[in-house]
């Protein structure tokens, strides 16, 4: 079976580490399997969804990578709703209501004052057609209300009504349907709610696969009895864990900074943000994978964790500098050169990025050493009559790996120094900085007359 899945933002924000997990799980799963996955904009909430929202969730997704093979609006389905809906009126088991959401306070209040769990007493239920056309004379339009199947014969009180799955995640699921309230599907304005649009679009699209966080579990209780009154299969469903941060704490307010226009704008590396979404909060350990496919391989339901996945914006970049360091020129050459680090030698740009990819975080790092190596800096020079006799030792060109060994010998037997001493201020002559790539490997770069001018002024 060829799995079919949905990744299913509301465009009401951008996309961001917590709900990316969940399109990268899913997109990973239809990649495994040779499935479909598809993007399915719930838009319902008329007020709150914007086109401009919806563009940025596609522009986030396209620069993650993370393909799409069929997009769906809600917003262009409602014929869809309708249909469904007028099903579920003629089975019985979608009424109207006319309670205010002042009046359902009170009676929530109401209930739990008496040590009653506050569920929806379905007095709209109990109302004749003449009540119902006085509350509509008075202007009251109804909101609607999905009749949970929990009762026996003509009792409307609620029993223990057992909800049960396999989750592909958390293994068996329960959820009580006789301790929920009848579910609002529709608004009184009209708007159709997202428990219901959710499984007519699953069943339409044939969903087969349902992955998403833990946060709707309970929606899953309701939305299985829907399926089944809407003459549907329900789909798998798999919930994962949600991300905490570093220190433990929801992320759910700070989740803004944590937006993938921001790591985009931070210069991460797509792949980087995708493989940490991908094994975050699994048994494997989080690593840098390049390749979509492998990264596909590794997905599997029985390694996600049930605790929540950590994320730690500095790991983040940890695995981008990794990522970065695993990468052949052959796979940044195009963006070196729109950088314009370029040379009439190409192989001096495949040597200075041999040289330089593992000391960078991101690859606008390298800007700073193309400088050191082809550009100005202001070198730092800490004893200038010992870099004068290193200057006056240096070898003529051409230069090689080798140079740098060959040429600090001479300058350790002439001045005595060794070590750290003998390394570290030609360094910061050279590069001017106290850290950096082997300088093995960048001396042949700088050059002779570069290295000249850095060392004595
Ligand atoms: N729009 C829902 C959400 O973002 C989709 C949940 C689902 O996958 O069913 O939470």
């Amino acid at each position: 079976m060829h799995p079919i899945v949905r990744f299913a933002p509301s465009p009401t924000g951008r996309l961001h580490i917590g709900n990316i997990r969940t399109a990268v799980l899913n997109w990973l799963y239809a990649l495994k399997c040779g499935g479909t996955f598809i993007l399915r904009l719930d838009d319902t909430d008329r007020e709150r969804s914007t086109a401009e929202f919806a563009d940025g969730i596609r522009a986030d997704l396209r620069w993650l990578g993370l393909h799409w093979s069929r997009e769906e609006r809600q917003s262009d389905r409602t014929a869809l709703y309708d249909a469904a809906a007028a099903r579920l009126r003629a089975a019985g088991r979608l009424y109207p209501c006319f309670e205010t959401e002042d009046e359902l306070d009170r009676r929530r209040k109401r209930q739990m004052a008496m040590g009653r769990p506050p569920i929806y007493d379905r007095a709209a239920l109990k109302l004749d057609a003449a009540e119902r056309d006085r509350l509509e004379a008075e202007g009251r339009r109804p909101h609607w209300r999905f009749r949970l199947a929990n009762t026996e014969g003509d009792s409307l009180a609620p029993l223990p009504t057992i909800v049960l799955w396999n989750d592909l995640i958390r293994g068996d699921q329960t959820v009580d349907a006789g301790s929920l309230s009848d579910p609002v599907l529709i608004r009184a304005d009209g708007s159709y709610l997202y428990t219901f649009t959710s499984v007519v679009d699953d069943i339409d699209m044939t969903i087969t696969h349902v992955i998403r966080g833990e946060d709707h579990v309970t929606n899953t209780g309701v939305q299985i009895q829907l399926f089944e009154a809407l003459g549907g299969t329900p789909p798998a469903f798999g919930h994962h864990s949600l991300l905490v941060g570093a220190d433990g704490q929801a992320l759910s307010k700070r989740l803004g900074a944590l937006s993938i226009e921001s790591f985009r704008d931070d210069g991460l590396e797509p792949m980087a943000v995708v493989s940490h979404a991908a094994l975050v909060g699994t048994s494997d350990a989080i690593h840098a994978v390049a390749d979509p496919a492998e990264l596909a391989a590794l997905m599997d339901f029985a390694k996600i964790s049930l605790a929540p996945g950590r994320f730690d914006v500095e790991e983040l970049r940890a695995l981008n500098a990794r990522l970065l360091l695993g990468l052949p020129y052959a796979a940044v050459a195009h963006r070196l050169a729109a950088m314009g680090i370029a040379s009439g030698a190409p192989e001096t740009v495949s040597a200075f990025w041999d040289a330089v990819r593992g000391n960078i975080t991101t690859l606008a790092d390298v800007r700073a050493w193309w400088d050191v190596v082809a550009g100005d800096i202001a070198p730092v020079r800490e004893d200038p009559a010992f870099l004068a006799a290193a200057a006056s030792l240096l070898p003529s060109e051409p230069w090689d790996a080798a140079t740098w060994g060959a040429w600090t010998n001479a300058v350790k037997a002439q001045t005595g120094a060794k070590g750290r001493a003998l390394f570290h201020p030609l360094r910061l002559a050279l590069t001017g900085r106290d850290t950096g790539p082997e300088l093995k490997a960048l001396l042949p770069l700088i050059g002779r007359d570069r290295a000249l001018a850095r060392l004595a002024a």
